[in-house]
């Protein structure tokens, strides 16, 4: 049975308010409003404001101006992960409660030193902590880590088809919460998606490698899995991903019609006819709508 016609498409956007959008994240934030629309579905936008040493004052509210300038019309009352401590809390407890997850007292450079190995995503943690006795636990606030298996855990994304990766060999025992107190992405975006019923997750490829840490978490909490479709990124001349740190220009709002053309020629839709407002180009482009098929990691070049 079809998940989407029983229980309604519902998607979202999930920007990290740590600048202002850029270009990349226009287009993540159009494909992924486009394919909600398309599907007669909810769209909603969560604040991923979790990180306070790397956020921007005032970039949430930037944020949203720029969304409904561009048309980008959220769905229900925006989220705010800052807001939703208990949630994550709620879900570490029952993680505890089955002895899934431990506390690990490393430091960085323990990590680092005793690593396993280079994973996907830095260095592979020892699994230290894993065997310690609670006498053994030093006296200051631990990390949390989620014991992961030495399996493959495969799914099939909507525009790079099939992945897998094996957790234990490409990743290791991952951090739920971090010992600064600070709530790990991986476990929120898991509680967030499954809390709003997000039922399908459009972002980009930088998330690719994150998603089977996801997955794993969504089957331990008993959540639904929702469908994946990761975006290629957009980076600049020098091939790099743009963002903050690559000093991506924040979007000229005075060119958000060409901004937007640009932005639907990326994701194939093609040329959009002439309009009297802008907001009849997402109308044009909702029911031109097809999710890019790359098939494999990808990347767009832009001057934007
Ligand atoms: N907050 C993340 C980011 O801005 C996106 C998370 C997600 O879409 O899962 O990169
Ligand atoms: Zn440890």
């Amino acid at each position: 049975m079809n998940n989407t016609q029983t229980k309604g498409y519902v998607g979202r956007f999930a920007p990290s308010p740590t600048g202002k959008l850029h270009i990349g994240s226009l287009l993540t934030a159009v494909a992924s409003f486009l394919d909600a629309r398309h599907h007669q579905g909810r769209w909603l936008v969560r604040m991923e404001d979790l990180d306070p040493p790397r956020e921007v004052a005032g970039a949430a509210d930037a944020i949203l101006r720029t969304l409904e300038h561009f048309g980008l019309y959220w769905d229900g009352e925006v989220v705010y992960q800052s807001r939703r401590h208990d949630l994550y809390q709620a879900a570490l407890s029952r993680l505890q409660q089955n002895h899934q997850v431990y506390p690990c007292y490393c430091s960085r450079k323990t990590v680092l030193t005793e690593a396993r190995g280079q994973g996907i995503d830095g260095a592979i943690y020892s699994g230290h902590c894993a065997q310690a006795k609670p006498a053994e636990t030093p006296d200051k606030i631990p990390a949390w880590r989620i014991r992961v298996p030495d399996q493959m855990i495969a799914f099939t994304d909507a525009v790079v088809s099939g992945q897998q990766q094996n957790l234990a060999r490409q990743v290791g025992d991952f951090v739920l919460r971090r010992a600064d107190g600070f709530w790990a992405y991986q476990l929120a975006v898991v509680v967030d998606d499954a809390e709003q019923g997000v039922n399908h997750v459009v972002r980009g490829q930088d998330l690719l490698l994150s998603t089977p840490r996801q997955i794993y978490l969504q089957q331990q909490l008993g959540y639904t899995v929702p469908m994946y479709a990761h975006l290629p990124l957009l980076t600049n001349a020098l091939g790099q991903k743009w963002s903050k740190q690559t000093h991506a220009p924040a979007l000229n709002e005075a060119q958000r019609e060409a901004l937007l053309r640009q932005v639907l020629r990326y994701l194939g839709l093609g040329e959009a006819p002439a309009v009297d407002h802008v907001s009849e180009l997402l109308l044009w482009a909702t029911g031109q709508w097809q999710m890019p098929k790359t098939g494999c990691l990808s990347i767009i070049t832009t001057d934007v």
